[in-house]
């Protein structure tokens, strides 16, 4: 093992202590073998999904068949809904690979997230006119100002600047949404609220992502998240894009929105441990996101939380003491989980403090904390470890050119995470082989809204 999977060990500790913690350790763990199943598997279920409309594997279209070539120019506004903050920019479009951008990110309540679609809109709506006069930006009735629309959940698209809702992810349950044209809802909002403003395209974070990566570097093969949620997206040749009959185009290629959270619903190659069993059937969105479950940084915190509860119950951890916060749902936060994997102190001090101080639990040993330390270890390198599995299922489907090829990732995990990118590249590498190096990981900051605005003149 290398130095990042290197797993906690205990210094005093009984057997059933370590029975416990061997059988869990053994639950978690994934071989190269697995991997690779988990992988073929995967690459299986983008082929179906680019054959048939309706697939678990959603393959989105995204109609975006050009690819950026860093020269083009203009300003366009972007609107970036569903990470952890609503975002608003006005982005310019210089050439030469260079843009500057001015944004203001907003918070999007609970009460909007899981209330009437309609007011969640119209709030967007606000926000882009807010963001117009706070920044002195005009725009006319008869020269409205164009904006894409960065909507990062899954959508049935049927052109650039339509497509409607398939159902909800990441905490949002909105009513009256899913099923509709979503530009629609925006522009509906927008006109009553007379903001001048022109919704002209629609884009997934992961097309934005790898739009504006691309932008800088010609060699981007793919647009990645891993943060709140977990989705990729990449350049597919027209002609393997089955599902797509009355799409006429001189282009070869089209980005597709993979739509990977949901990989796996069926429960087929997925390594389903009761922790996860029990977070899936809690959640607002039973059987659906399997693999997003399994990754992304809304979830990782709560499995942690499961293994924990577990091991409570078994008065293996804590003396069999629980707190009003660990009891409660997504209280143990993947933030903690970060910060517990980094605490390199001998006693644990970080890790004590995040227990003692942030989550209210009675004392804790040592072993305690060496204990929770290795249940984080677990589950955030199951997280990298299937992240590289759906990432390499990508790259063989892709053609990997002989001087490689860069790969744009952005997200809260994978820019705080602690060894997130180590771990995903040495599972790339027992994945690919040696093939694997020729794979940048790049960090691809803020891309949404740049790509949304490059889709939006893409489009024009
Ligand atoms: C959504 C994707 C999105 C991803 C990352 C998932 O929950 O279904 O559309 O790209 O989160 O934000
Ligand atoms: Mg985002």
């Amino acid at each position: 093992l290398t130095f990042t999977d290197k797993l906690q060990e205990f210094n005093d500790c009984s057997e059933s202590h370590k029975s416990a913690i061997d059988e869990i350790t053994k639950e978690f763990e994934i071989n190269t073998d697995k991997l690779k199943k988990i992988s073929e598997h995967f690459r299986n279920e983008m082929n179906k999904g680019l054959e048939k409309h309706g697939q678990t594997v959603a393959m989105v279209p995204s109609y975006v068949t050009g690819i950026p070539t860093g020269k083009e120019v203009g300003t366009f506004l972007a609107l970036d809904l569903g990470g952890t903050n609503l975002r608003m920019c006005q982005v310019n479009l210089e050439g030469d690979g260079k843009v500057s951008v001015r944004q203001q990110k907003y918070k999007v309540s609970d009460s909007l997230k899981n209330g009437e679609a309609r007011h969640l809109f119209d709030y967007l709506a606000d926000c882009v006119d807010k963001f117009l006069s706070e920044f002195n930006i005009s725009s006319s009735a008869e020269d409205k100002l164009k904006l894409g629309f960065t909507f990062s959940f899954p959508v049935d698209q049927t052109a650039i600047n339509k497509g409607s809702l398939i159902y909800w992810t990441k905490g949002y349950t909105a009513p009256g949404a899913v099923g509709k044209d979503v530009v629609f809802m925006l522009q509906d909002s927008l006109n009553r609220k007379v903001v001048p403003v022109e919704v002209t395209a629609l884009v997934n974070d992961t097309v934005g992502t790898l739009l504006a990566h691309a932008y800088k570097h010609s060699n981007t093969l793919l647009g990645v998240i891993l943060g709140t949620g977990t989705n990729g997206a990449y350049f597919e040749k027209i002609s393997n894009i089955k599902k797509l009959k009355s799409f006429s185009s001189n282009a070869d290629h089209m980005v597709i929105n993979i739509e990977w959270g949901a990989f796996d619903n069926e429960r087929k190659v997925l390594p389903l441990t009761m922790f996860d069993n029990k977070l899936d059937r809690k959640s607002n969105n039973p059987r659906k996101q399997a693999l997003e479950k399994f990754i992304s940084g809304m979830y990782l915190g709560e499995i942690a939380r499961n293994v924990l509860l577990n091991l409570i119950d078994r008065t293996l951890l804590f003396d069999g003491f629980s707190s009003k916060d660990l009891n409660n749902q997504y209280y143990f936060e993947t933030e903690y989980m970060s910060t517990i994997e980094a605490d390199d102190t001998n006693t644990l001090e970080k890790t004590k403090r995040i227990l003692e101080e942030s989550l209210n639990l009675p004392s804790t040993t040592l072993t305690d904390r060496q204990i929770v330390k290795r249940v984080c270890q677990l589950v955030g390198l199951r997280a990298a470890r299937l992240s590289a599995a759906a990432l390499s299922a990508v790259i063989s489907q892709c053609n990997v050119p002989e001087s490689g090829c860069n790969i744009g990732i952005d997200g809260s995990l994978f820019l705080f995470y602690p060894s997130f990118k180590e771990r995903i590249k040495r599972a790339l590498k027992e994945c690919l082989g040696p093939n694997a190096d020729k794979i940048e990981l790049d960090l691809a900051p803020d891309g949404s809204g740049v790509g949304a605005a490059l889709a939006a003149m893409l489009s024009a």
